[in-house]
């Protein structure tokens, strides 16, 4: 029998979605649509050029299982990319990739379209008395790249934003919105964003303004009856990064004039760089002309990072303040503060304190207590990262085995264990504890809880290494 086209696709999306993180899924496959099937050529429509450069480099292996599965070894992908972009037109055009490597067929891309932005209109504006190089752009020095530590939370927005500080206003993220919780690192990226583009074109006039500061320039100048040359004077910018833009929410008169400056912006190529606490359809009370135009570019996500990063950006931080602190002691905050990094950081300064003041070495016992203290009204959810922890310490056995894809006997019995805790104690997806250990599927993860559960049902000793690794656990 025939598959149809939107058949074939859900079946490859089941698959998809057993294999990649829910917010992976979310970000990357949701949004396709099957457009086409011919013979054992799948083509599907993706968003973007980047969306189409994202998969090759980060799912290709999946997609091509995935095809190959569904359509056969003959099975073969296109995509069709829909460019975003107002300037251009609205036709699809599509790039060939083999969907098998084995077949032999030539991989023929078709040309990408030219540089949709070489058609800039130029700046008609004359301003007197406001000349170009007399702009500060208000960037935070400290706030680089460099001191930017990367990590599976802020891979994409990071990435995107390297890109644009390269070709500020020359590629598809125009605007580059990010987005995500307090304390996540949207106003640090930015500005790393701003310095990079300073660094590596001097020329460009680059502003980072808050929206708080934005509007208030804005009422001010309506008073004093100069709104034209606040208007001309951000229609001036070659890059214009504007924090925290849910703050132009219900501000009706905010919101319009932004929507001037940004389109006149857009048009002549020039670069947004926005932030926001929400992602754009969670704005209320923005205009909708101005949220569609937030997706013209790329929105992208920070999440609260994980442990390795955490860990990361507190060596940072030390070695920049030029402190040292036990290891221990670093892991075990990073291991406690999870909800942001200005907590973790705020926690580490105190902790720092603490011990200036009482003239007490920096222990994990004074590293405990104080913690305590610290997320005493947070409950804690137990972490996979500390799941792990706590049962390769058990066990006497490095963490990097666990994550690895060893199938040294030891190895494979702690890492089902880890996994059983994981899907007892955490409301992780199958998908995402195998991820964490060692890159396995979400049936090897059910198939550890199993075999858990029968061990501990035959096995006495076994279980009680479990009880005792319960408490441990229990009481981090
Ligand atoms: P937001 O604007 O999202 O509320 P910030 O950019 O102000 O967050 O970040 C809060 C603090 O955390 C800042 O001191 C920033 O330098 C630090 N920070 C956030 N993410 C990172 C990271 N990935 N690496 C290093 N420092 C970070
Ligand atoms: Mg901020």
């Amino acid at each position: 029998m025939k598959k149809s086209v939107t058949q074939v696709w859900e079946n490859c999306l089941a698959i998809i979605k057993d294999n990649v993180n829910e917010q992976s899924f979310k970000t990357w496959f949701s949004p396709i649509t099957a457009v086409k099937l011919d013979g054992s050529v799948l083509t599907i429509q993706v968003p973007s050029q980047f969306f189409y450069e994202w998969l090759e480099e980060h799912y290709i292996s999946l997609l091509k299982k995935t095809i190959r599965k569904e359509l056969g070894a003959e099975g073969r992908l296109e995509y069709n990319i829909v460019m975003d972009n107002v300037l251009s037109s609205k036709q699809p055009y599509t790039v060939r990739i083999p969907g098998s490597s084995s077949n032999g067929t030539k991989n023929e891309p078709v040309a990408m379209p030219v540089d949709l932005n070489s058609s800039t209109i130029k700046n008609p504006f004359i301003i007197p008395g406001l000349r170009k190089m007399n702009v500060d752009s208000q960037l935070n020095i400290n706030y680089t790249f460099e001191n930017f530590i990367e990590g599976e939370c802020n891979r994409l927005a990071r990435s995107a934003g390297f890109a644009v500080s390269n070709k500020p206003g020359g590629t598809s993220f125009n605007p580059l919105l990010i987005y995500g919780g307090v304390g996540l690192g949207k106003t640090h990226l930015a500005h790393a964003i701003g310095i990079q583009v300073k660094n590596n074109h001097p020329e460009k006039t680059v502003l980072y303004v808050s929206s708080e500061k934005f509007t208030q320039q804005f009422i001010d100048s309506i008073k004093n009856n100069s709104s034209n040359d606040f208007v001309h004077f951000y229609q001036m910018m070659d890059v214009l990064i504007i924090d925290d833009v849910q703050y132009f929410a219900g501000k009706e008169r905010t919101q319009d004039v932004f929507f001037h400056i940004f389109n006149h912006l857009h048009q002549t190529g020039k670069q947004l760089i926005l932030t926001s606490d929400k992602a754009p359809v969670e704005i209320q009370g923005m205009e909708q002309r101005l949220l569609s135009r937030f997706k013209w570019g790329l929105s992208a996500d920070l999440q609260v990072p994980e442990l390795e990063t955490r860990i990361g950006i507190l060596h940072k931080k030390l070695y920049a303040d030029g402190i040292e602190l036990p290891k221990d002691v670093v892991e075990y905050l990073a291991y406690s503060i999870t909800s942001n990094v200005r907590e973790l950081e705020g926690a580490l300064i105190s902790l720092l304190a603490q011990s200036s003041l009482n003239k007490k070495a920096i222990t994990i016992d004074l590293a405990k207590l104080m913690i305590d203290k610290f997320v005493k009204n947070t409950a804690r959810e137990v972490s996979i990262d500390y799941i792990q922890k706590v049962v390769c310490d058990y066990f006497e056995l490095p963490i990097e085995l666990l994550k690895s894809k060893t199938r040294k006997r030891e190895v494979v019995q702690a890492r089902q264990i880890a996994m059983y805790f994981a899907k007892t104690m955490t409301k992780s997806s199958l998908a995402n504890i195998g991820m964490h250990c060692g890159g396995k599927d979400h049936a090897t993860v059910l198939h550890a809880c199993r075999t858990v559960n029968n061990l501990m049902d035959t096995d006495k000793r076994f279980k009680a290494y479990i009880t005792e690794l319960d408490k441990k656990i229990s009481i981090q």
